[in-house]
């Protein structure tokens, strides 16, 4: 059986620890590799590592590192085919998701920030007879990347890249979940010539190899995407130490759908932004509100659409929908439907597993599931499910449909489908979420603020965002 390796200091290592942990194909049920199970031992070696390359990489034009990174991008694209199959096995999504978003999206991280970099500039600030100020954006030193498993290789970049084109040296941990892309992206970075110890990547379980990142006293800075839970979690941990933080976490994100929309590209739109990635995108739409008039005609359109879905093994380049990422996660979002029936729901659409043919037989998959009946207070209309799992809700007017949207603890984006120009920048405007799309989903602009509010996190990532967070900016006044 394969087993993955950590990559510190340049070089392919064990764990400390000799021990490895089962890497699950998702479509079959099936270990296929093994991951280091790393401990706080590697995680030194790896800040060591990180140490001794910091000089050499800080001193560097920004342009040399953009150009570096720019290889590191490349190599990647070079060996895309590689990538997709890797990232489609690992994770259960299709391989045609990950040909179009995942993979492209990773190269594209890279070659955003390696340009992004040479256009950074610092301000200067003067004060008329009395002198002037100029701030200076140095990077923060060693810093600590940790990603989820719903886009490895999209968001485990999305943060490495801005860290290192900004001059840290990085210590990152994919999702123990879904580990191998990064175990490739080691590899393009050795044959890119990223000098040794610029990145390290440690592979582990959260609460372990994670965790020992969080409270290293030299890993400055921490750059989190996950749950809510676990983000508090680092939040407690990492505060008293005084460390920059960068938290993305969950959502209950609202999909408004007015009755003047444009009705057909709503409903294709709504079907990706309730059901892409299996519903396991952080920007999924999963309370769909409808106004009254044109409940009905929605509902019967978006159940047949969506009945009539294809849900099958990743590889099957028909599949709309492949499999769900883990067995405990399947059975999470099953014990949420459960719930949603408790609660008085009405199962419009799926509701239950898909018994695939062999081999993918042991494989989890889910039928896209769509439930109505539920008052939006209920945990099934609060709780994040991170599944394809969507709720549809009636309104009658935009202030009950603003109370609704805004009723959750999350605030990451929301979706708002009409033509009216005016109720569209007054719901958009009034929308607690920092992202919000009118008549499209998921379009994304690598140079805007991405992030969310309330409990979806803290801090903003993407273009200058990302790059301030990644420097510490220091004023030096002179006087004229
Ligand atoms: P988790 O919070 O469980 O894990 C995220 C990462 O943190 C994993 O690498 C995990 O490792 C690691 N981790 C877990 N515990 C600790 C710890 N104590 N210290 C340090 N690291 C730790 O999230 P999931 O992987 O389950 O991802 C799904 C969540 O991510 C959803 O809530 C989703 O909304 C959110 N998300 C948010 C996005 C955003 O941009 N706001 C985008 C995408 C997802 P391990 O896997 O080994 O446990």
């Amino acid at each position: 059986m394969e087993k993955l390796r950590n990559y510190i200091g340049g070089a392919f290592l064990e764990p400390s620890t000799g021990e490895y942990i089962d890497n699950y194909d998702p479509s079959t049920g099936e270990v296929y590799s093994l991951i280091p199970n790393s401990d706080d031992k590697d995680v030194e070696m790896a800040v060591e590592a990180a140490q001794k390359a910091f000089p050499l990489w800080s001193g560097m034009l920004a342009e040399e590192r953009g150009n570096m990174i720019q290889k590191v991008a490349d190599g990647i694209a070079a060996r895309m085919d590689e990538f997709v199959a890797a990232e489609s096995r690992d994770n259960g999504k299709p391989v045609s998701l990950a040909r179009h978003v995942d993979i492209p999206r990773a190269v594209s991280n890279f070659s955003f920030f390696a340009s992004a970099i040479k256009h950074f500039a610092s301000e200067s600030h003067y004060m008329e007879g009395v002198g002037f100020n100029y701030t200076t954006r140095k990077p923060i030193g060693i810093v600590g990347c940790i990603s989820p498993w719903n886009l490895p290789l999209y968001l485990f970049t999305w943060k490495i890249a801005p860290a290192l084109v900004s001059g840290n040296c990085v210590i990152a941990k994919p999702s123990e979940i879904t580990p191998y892309t990064a175990y490739l992206l080691s590899d393009v970075c050795a044959k890119a010539g990223l000098p040794a110890g610029v990145l390290n990547i440690v592979h582990g379980l959260g609460q372990k190899a994670g965790e020992a990142m969080v409270v290293h006293p030299k890993v400055k800075a921490i750059s989190f995407t996950g749950g809510t839970v676990t983000g508090e979690h680092i939040a407690r941990t990492a505060a008293p130490m005084f460390k920059k933080l960068s938290l993305e976490l969950g959502g209950k994100n609202p999909n408004i759908i007015f009755a003047d929309c444009d009705f057909d590209k709503m409903l294709s739109t709504t079907m990706r932004s309730s059901f892409a990635n299996q519903g396991q995108i952080c920007l999924c739409g999963s309370r769909i509100f409808v106004e009254r008039p044109i409940y009905e005609k929605f509902k019967e359109a978006f159940v047949a659409k969506t009945n009539a879905l294809v849900v099958s093994n990743p590889t099957d380049e028909k599949a709309k929908m492949g499999a769900i990422v883990s067995k405990p996660h399947m059975e999470k979002v099953l014990s949420y439907i459960e719930l949603a029936k408790e609660e008085g729901g009405i199962v419009l659409s799926g509701g239950t597993q898909v018994q695939m043919p062999a081999p993918y037989d042991k494989g989890y998959y889910l039928r896209p599931t769509i439930i109505e009946n539920l008052p939006y207070t209920c945990r099934t209309n609060q709780e994040e499910i991170f599944g394809p799992v969507v709720t549809i809700t009636p309104f009658d007017t935009e202030e009950e449909v603003l109370t609704m949207a805004n009723s959750t603890k999350y605030g990451l984006s929301a979706t708002v489908w009409t033509n009216h120009l005016q109720k569209a920048h007054r719901v958009a405007d009034q929308l607690e979420a920092g992202i919000v799309w009118v008549n499209d989903w998921l379009v994304r602009d690598l140079r805007t603020p991405f992030g969310g509010v309330k409990a979806s996190g803290v801090g903003r990532e993407g273009g200058w965002e990302a790059l301030r967070f990644f420097t510490e900016p220091k004023n030096i006044f002179i006087k004229q």
